[in-house]
């Protein structure tokens, strides 16, 4: 049966569509600019690239645009090809420890909580809709990056604010990435060839966006990322964690607003603020090379910060048996892995230099004598939307 995985942004809708259960990817693409004329749909059909411009008024028209392609390509014979869609949603705030087969309580459910996510939940709702009126008849399946880490608990989730900020407004940590953690976390269990139950993680999901993960038995007992995606450690143009005093600070002294310093916290920091480069790891190794030393203050502030978290979530797990590399630069920055793993001697952890060159393919890149094993999975969003949307089709 065909599935099809869908992540809707503001402007951009992108799509694979899967054959399921053997989980081979059938096509894959995305529309973008997506309310102009000269909106650019690509398409990826036996790993050859085809683009062309066309005037995509709005989300419906996208989506019509891409099964219209599919059919047109001898992709799917008809629409009823499709079985089910599977749409990524960011935020499921507390009502979604899982996935959720939608209906229109749930999507009710999912403008509630977007003022948790006031940039991604309207947009992934609207992809939504836009499938629904294509496909009236298939049944849509909401994958929520939020749902993973519902299993933390108190400790881990609340802030020491006033706690009526978490009973009024919901003021706690929630999480991201839950899918990409919950996809490598069962990769590791399958190559280790380990009951689940029994395995201690820690997660490193290192892209332009990052988040670490301390994943027990299975379940996400705390993760980096907070009550937005800001938090955590230093990430492509994101400062991570930094003292709240400093947006007063900041906005008395460049005469901006709050909005304005989140804005600089979230557009202008992390690898970029600090080297004034790029915010792009290919560019801060090549800077790191050539010595540059505020491209290697830039990296080395973010595998601080990122060591810092594997030694919070060693010991909050009591011990850890794993340590994953994933997304953009865990999979593809050897690096970078080198980098945080010297951090780590007092974990014993150790890298083997020559299974450390691969790039995105499962590895492990640990020594038979490393303290704990070191593995690099490459992560799939995807699957894991096509996977839930058939449990759920089915239940
Ligand atoms: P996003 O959070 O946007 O999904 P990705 O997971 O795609 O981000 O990761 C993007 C990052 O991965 C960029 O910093 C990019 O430089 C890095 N990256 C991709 N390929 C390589 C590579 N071959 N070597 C080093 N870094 C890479």
């Amino acid at each position: 049966m065909k599935i099809m995985a869908v992540n809707a942004g503001s402007s951009s809708l992108k799509f694979q569509l899967l054959d399921m259960p053997e989980e081979n990817v059938v096509t894959s693409g995305i529309v973008e600019r997506i309310g102009m004329k000269n909106a650019v749909f690509t398409i990826k059909v036996n790993g050859e690239k085809h683009s062309q411009t066309h005037d995509v008024s709005d989300h419906a028209v996208a989506a019509k645009l891409v099964l219209e392609k599919l059919v047109d390509m001898n992709i799917v014979d008809d629409y009823d090809d499709i079985t089910g869609v599977g749409h990524r949603v960011v935020h499921g705030g507390e009502s979604f420890s899982d996935s959720v087969v939608i209906n229109e309580t749930v999507l009710e459910a999912i403008k509630e909580v977007s003022d948790l996510a006031p940039l991604h939940n309207p947009a992934n709702l609207t992809g939504i809709q836009a499938f629904q009126e294509v496909l009236p008849d298939v049944p849509m399946v909401a994958v929520f990056d939020t749902a993973f880490h519902q299993t933390m608990k108190e400790d881990a989730f609340l802030y020491a604010t006033p706690y009526e900020w978490y009973e009024k407004y919901g003021v706690r940590k929630y999480g991201f990435h839950g899918t990409s953690h919950k996809y490598v976390s069962e990769r590791v269990a399958k190559m280790l060839d380990r009951d689940i139950e029994t395995l201690k993680t820690i997660v490193l999901h290192i892209g332009n966006g990052a988040s670490i993960c301390a994943v027990d038995g299975g379940k996400s007992v705390d993760t980096s990322m907070g009550f937005t995606p800001l938090s955590g450690i230093a990430m492509g143009t994101r400062s991570g964690d930094i003292d709240p005093a400093i947006v007063e600070f900041i906005s008395t002294k460049e005469n901006k607003t709050v909005q304005q310093v989140i804005n600089d916290l979230n557009k202008s920091s992390g690898y970029l603020g600090v080297s004034r480069i790029s915010s792009d790891s290919r560019d801060l190794w090549e800077a790191y090379d050539k010595g540059n030393p505020r491209g290697v203050l830039a990296i080395r502030k973010q595998a601080k910060m990122i060591a810092d978290y594997i030694g919070a979530y060693y010991v909050y797990m009591g011990g850890v048996d794993a340590i994953v590399f994933t997304a953009g630069i865990g999979e593809n920055a050897p690096e970078t892995r080198e980098l945080i793993t010297k951090r780590l001697g007092v974990l014993n952890a150790k890298l083997d230099a020559e299974a450390n060159k691969k790039r995105g393919v499962e590895t492990i890149l640990s020594t038979p004598d490393s303290g704990v094993t070191l593995l690099l999975i490459p992560t799939n969003e995807e699957v894991m939307i096509a996977r839930d949307t058939v449990r759920l089709m089915n239940e």
